[in-house]
């Protein structure tokens, strides 16, 4: 195997285990063979998709110790990210994956399976159904996303899922900071309370992350989430 850069930037960063790189490969072969089935992502070069997707996902390992953690959620999680590789480098993880697309799921689950993963759930359908769902409201120790939308329309579809006591961590790039204050105020009105951003950038093509992390300290309101759509057609300000 090529001793690729971002790989070697994993290891060293994450100090992941030659088991734990060897299931990192093995996703990376899986997303882009069902890739040319399916739309997986935009991302197939190697090195790219070690970096972009892989050690990005990762870098949430800086912002949040997934130690103290035992039950956690993707919002939007897509393929995977960032969810996965999360799992692979904390395999106590009980891990649900939540999308609304449903032929992801097929390859989520395909993919715990053949890498040996226990514990991944995948969920299909839309976060604010699911957020007033008692199986999954205000039930795990932690949510985390990563693309899915700008932080007053995520909080409103990831803090419901979030036990008080417990985080939410958004994954943010280069306008983390300003999303921050767009969404100061629907964290509050959500029970949450916005911490200090940590801020990190990818190690190669250096672009800026910052990952911002909300505490839930009180319950979120009945009335959170709203309907489908409503929290993307109207954020709480
Ligand atoms: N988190 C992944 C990543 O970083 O590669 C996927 C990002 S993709 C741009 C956004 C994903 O969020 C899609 O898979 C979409 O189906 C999902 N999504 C968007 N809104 C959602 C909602 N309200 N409930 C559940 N999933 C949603």
């Amino acid at each position: 195997m090529a001793d690729l850069k971002a790989e070697r930037l994993i290891q060293e960063a994450f100090a992941a285990t030659d088991h734990q790189m060897k299931q990192l490969e093995e996703y990376f072969q899986l997303l882009v063979t069902w890739n040319e089935k399916m739309n997986l992502t935009g991302i197939t070069e190697r090195e790219a998709v070690y970096e972009k997707h892989f050690y990005d996902s990762l870098t949430a390992l800086f912002a949040y110790d997934f130690t103290q953690a035992q039950r956690i959620v993707d919002i939007g999680g897509g393929a995977g990210f960032p969810g996965f590789p999360i799992k692979i480098l904390y395999p106590h993880l009980e891990l649900v994956i939540v999308d609304s697309l449903k032929k992801r799921m097929t390859f989520l689950e395909q993919a715990a399976s053949e890498l040996g993963l226990d514990g991944i759930t995948p969920v299909h359908g839309r976060a604010e159904e699911l957020g007033q769902q008692k199986v999954h409201r205000e039930s795990y120790d932690a949510a985390i996303s990563r693309a899915v939308a700008r932080l007053p329309v995520l909080a409103e579809l990831s803090l419901p899922f979030v036990k008080p006591g417990g985080w939410f961590v958004a994954m943010k790039g280069a306008e983390g900071l300003e999303e921050m204050e767009e969404g100061r105020a629907a964290c509050e009105k959500l029970g949450g309370r916005i911490d200090e951003p940590y801020e990190t950038k990818l190690p190669i093509e250096e672009s800026q992350r910052f990952i911002v992390k909300v505490e839930k300290v009180t319950e979120t309101p009945p009335q959170y989430p709203r309907k489908p759509g409503k929290p993307a057609k109207k954020p709480l300000s």
